[in-house]
Protein backbone atom coordinates (compact mmCIF):
# COMPACT_ATOMS: atom_id res chain seq x y z
CA UNK A 1 0.00 0.00 0.00
CA UNK A 2 1.06 3.86 -0.91
CA UNK A 3 2.01 6.48 1.83
CA UNK A 4 -1.22 7.91 0.62
CA UNK A 5 -3.40 5.25 1.55
CA UNK A 6 -2.31 4.80 4.57
CA UNK A 7 -2.61 8.83 5.74
CA UNK A 8 -6.41 8.78 6.34
CA UNK A 9 -6.18 6.68 9.44
CA UNK A 10 -4.30 9.00 10.78
CA UNK A 11 -1.11 6.97 12.12
CA UNK A 12 1.54 6.72 9.14
CA UNK A 13 4.74 3.79 9.85
CA UNK A 14 6.82 3.16 7.25
CA UNK A 15 10.43 3.32 6.51
CA UNK A 16 13.32 5.90 5.67
CA UNK A 17 13.77 4.60 2.70
CA UNK A 18 10.04 4.83 1.75
CA UNK A 19 9.58 8.13 3.00
CA UNK A 20 12.68 9.72 1.04
CA UNK A 21 11.16 7.38 -2.42
CA UNK A 22 7.94 9.43 -1.73
CA UNK A 23 9.32 12.43 -1.53
CA UNK A 24 11.60 11.75 -4.52
CA UNK A 25 8.74 10.60 -6.87
CA UNK A 26 6.39 13.54 -5.66
CA UNK A 27 8.78 16.09 -6.52
CA UNK A 28 10.58 14.85 -9.93
CA UNK A 29 11.36 17.86 -11.98
CA UNK A 30 12.17 17.12 -15.58
CA UNK A 31 15.02 18.61 -17.78
CA UNK A 32 14.02 21.29 -20.21
CA UNK A 33 14.25 20.19 -23.82
CA UNK A 34 12.75 17.96 -26.72
CA UNK A 35 14.33 16.88 -29.79
CA UNK A 36 11.74 16.56 -31.65
CA UNK A 37 7.83 15.53 -32.73
CA UNK A 38 7.60 13.69 -29.45
CA UNK A 39 8.80 17.09 -27.42
CA UNK A 40 5.20 18.32 -28.89
CA UNK A 41 2.90 15.68 -26.81
CA UNK A 42 5.16 15.99 -23.95
CA UNK A 43 4.66 19.67 -23.88
CA UNK A 44 0.91 19.48 -24.25
CA UNK A 45 0.99 17.02 -20.77
CA UNK A 46 2.27 20.17 -19.22
CA UNK A 47 -0.87 22.00 -20.21
CA UNK A 48 -3.98 22.30 -18.14
CA UNK A 49 -5.87 19.56 -19.96
CA UNK A 50 -3.22 17.01 -19.14
CA UNK A 51 -1.75 19.01 -16.39
CA UNK A 52 1.54 17.20 -15.38
CA UNK A 53 1.30 19.36 -12.19
CA UNK A 54 -1.05 17.26 -10.27
CA UNK A 55 2.37 14.47 -9.89
CA UNK A 56 4.85 16.86 -8.27
CA UNK A 57 6.24 18.19 -11.94
CA UNK A 58 4.82 21.52 -12.61
CA UNK A 59 8.48 22.59 -13.14
CA UNK A 60 10.65 21.64 -15.68
CA UNK A 61 13.95 22.53 -15.10
CA UNK A 62 15.60 24.92 -17.66
CA UNK A 63 19.23 23.77 -15.66
CA UNK A 64 20.23 19.91 -15.46
CA UNK A 65 21.73 21.01 -12.60
CA UNK A 66 18.57 21.01 -10.81
CA UNK A 67 16.38 18.42 -12.71
CA UNK A 68 15.84 14.99 -11.47
CA UNK A 69 14.35 12.86 -14.87
CA UNK A 70 15.23 13.24 -18.35
CA UNK A 71 12.17 12.87 -20.93
CA UNK A 72 14.28 11.83 -24.05
CA UNK A 73 11.50 13.21 -26.78
CA UNK A 74 12.49 12.06 -30.11
CA UNK A 75 15.15 10.65 -32.49
CA UNK A 76 18.40 10.88 -31.13
CA UNK A 77 21.36 12.45 -33.67
CA UNK A 78 24.86 11.49 -33.90
CA UNK A 79 25.78 14.86 -33.69
CA UNK A 80 23.53 15.90 -30.30
CA UNK A 81 24.47 12.46 -28.49
CA UNK A 82 27.52 14.00 -26.84
CA UNK A 83 25.36 16.72 -26.13
CA UNK A 84 22.65 14.35 -24.62
CA UNK A 85 25.56 12.80 -22.49
CA UNK A 86 27.02 16.04 -20.92
CA UNK A 87 22.88 17.35 -19.82
CA UNK A 88 22.83 13.71 -18.14
CA UNK A 89 26.24 14.23 -16.58
CA UNK A 90 24.97 17.46 -15.32
CA UNK A 91 21.98 16.61 -13.69
CA UNK A 92 22.67 15.47 -9.76
CA UNK A 93 22.06 11.99 -8.41
CA UNK A 94 20.01 10.03 -8.04
CA UNK A 95 18.20 10.94 -11.64
CA UNK A 96 16.18 8.88 -14.31
CA UNK A 97 15.67 8.59 -17.69
CA UNK A 98 12.36 7.98 -19.75
CA UNK A 99 12.99 7.21 -23.38
CA UNK A 100 9.69 8.74 -24.66
CA UNK A 101 8.55 7.62 -27.95
CA UNK A 102 10.07 4.28 -30.31
CA UNK A 103 12.79 6.81 -31.81
CA UNK A 104 14.50 6.92 -28.73
CA UNK A 105 13.99 3.96 -27.61
CA UNK A 106 15.48 1.81 -30.45
CA UNK A 107 15.83 4.38 -33.23
CA UNK A 108 12.39 3.43 -34.73
CA UNK A 109 12.16 3.92 -38.44
CA UNK A 110 15.50 6.44 -38.91
CA UNK A 111 17.69 2.46 -39.06
CA UNK A 112 20.35 5.14 -40.63
CA UNK A 113 23.88 5.92 -40.25
CA UNK A 114 22.97 9.64 -38.38
CA UNK A 115 20.64 8.81 -35.71
CA UNK A 116 21.39 6.79 -32.59
CA UNK A 117 19.51 3.41 -32.61
CA UNK A 118 18.20 3.49 -29.26
CA UNK A 119 19.39 6.06 -26.67
CA UNK A 120 20.61 3.26 -23.92
CA UNK A 121 24.14 3.54 -26.26
CA UNK A 122 24.31 7.49 -24.37
CA UNK A 123 22.69 6.43 -21.24
CA UNK A 124 21.19 4.45 -18.86
CA UNK A 125 17.28 4.45 -19.75
CA UNK A 126 15.05 3.36 -16.68
CA UNK A 127 11.59 3.84 -18.42
CA UNK A 128 10.60 2.82 -22.15
CA UNK A 129 7.55 4.45 -23.76
CA UNK A 130 6.70 3.09 -26.88
CA UNK A 131 4.26 4.92 -29.19
CA UNK A 132 5.06 7.48 -32.49
CA UNK A 133 4.22 9.36 -30.57
CA UNK A 134 2.92 8.31 -27.38
CA UNK A 135 -0.02 10.54 -26.34
CA UNK A 136 0.47 12.45 -23.15
CA UNK A 137 -1.37 10.18 -21.36
CA UNK A 138 0.84 7.39 -22.32
CA UNK A 139 3.67 9.91 -21.17
CA UNK A 140 1.79 10.57 -17.87
CA UNK A 141 1.33 6.55 -17.12
CA UNK A 142 4.83 5.67 -18.35
CA UNK A 143 5.72 8.24 -15.19
CA UNK A 144 3.25 6.99 -12.69
CA UNK A 145 5.40 3.85 -13.68
CA UNK A 146 8.74 5.14 -13.18
CA UNK A 147 6.72 6.63 -10.17
CA UNK A 148 6.24 2.82 -8.54
CA UNK A 149 9.53 1.85 -9.39
CA UNK A 150 11.27 4.85 -7.50
CA UNK A 151 9.17 3.63 -4.53
CA UNK A 152 11.08 0.54 -4.64
CA UNK A 153 14.48 1.65 -5.35
CA UNK A 154 17.34 1.03 -2.03
CA UNK A 155 19.17 4.11 -0.38
CA UNK A 156 22.89 4.74 -0.65
CA UNK A 157 25.16 1.55 -1.42
CA UNK A 158 22.54 -0.82 -1.89
CA UNK A 159 21.30 1.65 -4.70
CA UNK A 160 25.02 1.66 -5.96
CA UNK A 161 25.02 -2.05 -6.17
CA UNK A 162 21.80 -2.50 -7.94
CA UNK A 163 22.41 0.15 -10.06
CA UNK A 164 26.28 -1.17 -10.65
CA UNK A 165 24.27 -4.44 -11.45
CA UNK A 166 22.08 -3.36 -14.12
CA UNK A 167 24.80 -1.50 -15.85
CA UNK A 168 24.31 2.30 -14.45
CA UNK A 169 25.84 4.61 -12.76
CA UNK A 170 27.51 3.89 -9.87
CA UNK A 171 27.50 7.04 -7.66
CA UNK A 172 26.79 6.88 -4.27
CA UNK A 173 23.46 8.40 -3.10
FE1 LIG B 1 8.70 11.85 -34.14
FE2 LIG B 1 7.48 9.46 -33.99
FE3 LIG B 1 10.08 9.63 -33.62
FE4 LIG B 1 8.46 10.63 -31.80
S1 LIG B 1 8.63 8.48 -32.32
S2 LIG B 1 10.31 11.60 -32.59
S3 LIG B 1 6.77 11.38 -33.10
S4 LIG B 1 9.01 10.12 -35.53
Amino acid sequence: MGLEEKLPSGVLLTTVEKLVNWSRKTSMWPATFGLACCAIEMMTSGGARYDIARFGMERFSATPRQADLMIVAGRVSQKMAPVLRQIYDQMPEPRWVLAMGVCSSSGGMFNNYAIVQGVDHVVPVDMYLPGCPPRPEALLDAILKLHAKVMDEPLGPKRAAALAESGHRTELI
